[in-house]
């Protein structure tokens, strides 16, 4: 089975289980893990921000960031495809008690000008706008990743405009990687970022929310109140540890082999417009003889998982599970279909 539904299906290799397995533990809600600091302490560092907090997932580190950055009644702005908005059940208004302001972005990423159109006028009819929420890379843009100097156009409009700026970035390393910007940039620019170790990065579960030290004391109160304090969750940090120390750099390989199998999907006539290939994501359309769920079908009866998005579109991720033979084979597939 080559599996390309998702960057969340990779499983820990034999070196990742074994730090797992010798890693030092302690109850992380007494805050006495010494790996879930050690965790802390890299990701705090990488972004030269001032704290973090390990959290169950990343759904859950953008939720407490909401949660912090609003009060019930406030306005969120955030692209209209992003997961924060589209794939947290709800959460914003559920756990914030917040509304959203939704842009119709360019491939998941937004402008500084829509988001300054967007900030609603100090009237009392009016919801209060303070928190913007960017995804980098974007989901459902196809992997996109944005050009720094256009956050740091949002940023200036977040410090006219006292608003507070969030980062979802499930899959920043992959645009650190495919981009030349760098970790501290960001940590220069958000108020707070949301990091998953579960996706390309190959730990099993864990996701991080970096901020200051006010933000991440806040966070910790959150974290308890929506049930993700752990315990012994040191085993689990240091998944995510090894995935930091080993597998960032390794995500150009991805980023290649998506280009790869996307070049093998431009030459069929059932492929209609495929998003530009950024990163590790493929996102496009199908055509002709097939429908999207047909013709995931098709790839399934040769042992190779996609997933239709809708009834017109496939979603292919690339990932540290996926070698270069699985690409190989694919292309095969593909070419033959
Ligand atoms: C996967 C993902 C998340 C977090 O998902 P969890 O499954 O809750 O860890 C957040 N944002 C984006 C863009 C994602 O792709």
């Amino acid at each position: 089975m080559i599996d390309f539904r998702s960057d969340t299906v990779t499983r820990p290799t034999e070196a990742m289980l074994e730090a797992m397995l010798k890693a030092p533990v302690g109850d992380d809600v007494f805050g006495e893990d010494p790996t879930v600091n050690r965790l802390e302490a890299l990701c705090t560092e990488m972004f030269g921000m001032e704290a973090a907090v390990y959290c169950p997932s990343g759904t859950m580190t953008n939720q407490i960031a909401i949660k912090c950055h609003t009060q019930p009644g406030d306005e969120v702005i955030c692209d209209k495809l992003s997961h924060v908005y589209q794939y947290e059940g709800g959460g914003i208004a559920f756990n914030s008690g917040a509304s959203v302001r939704l842009i119709e972005g360019n491939r998941g990423r937004v402008t500084a000008a829509q988001v300054k159109e967007s900030i609603n006028p100090d009237d009392a009819h009016k919801a209060c706008t303070t928190l913007v929420s960017l995804e980098n890379t974007a989901n459902r843009g196809g992997g996109s990743c944005y050009d720094f100097a256009d956050i740091q156009s949002i940023k200036e409009v977040c410090l006219q405009n006292n608003l507070k700026l969030h980062l979802d970035g499930a899959r920043i390393f992959n645009a650190l990687v495919a981009k030349t910007d760098t970790a501290l940039q960001y940590g220069e620019t958000f108020d707070s970022i949301s990091i998953c170790l579960s996706k390309g990065l190959g730990a099993p579960v864990g996701s991080v929310l970096i901020g200051t030290k006010e933000l991440i004391r806040k966070a910790r109160r959150i974290r308890k109140v929506f049930g993700g304090g752990m315990r012994q969750a040191g085993f689990m940090a240091a998944a995510g540890i090894y995935a930091l120390e080993h597998n960032v750099n390794r995500l150009a390989d991805d980023h290649r082999h998506a280009k790869m199998i996307a070049k093998a999907l431009e030459a069929k006539d059932f492929t209609g417009a495929i998003l530009p290939v950024e990163t590790n994501i493929i996102i496009f359309e199908v055509t002709g003889a097939y429908t999207a769920p047909q013709l995931a079908a098709k790839l399934k009866e040769q042992g190779i998982f996609v997933i239709a998005i809708s009834p017109t579109n496939i979603r292919i991720v690339v990932h540290l599970d996926i070698s270069a033979e699985d690409v190989r084979r694919t292309i095969e597939v593909i070419q033959l279909l």
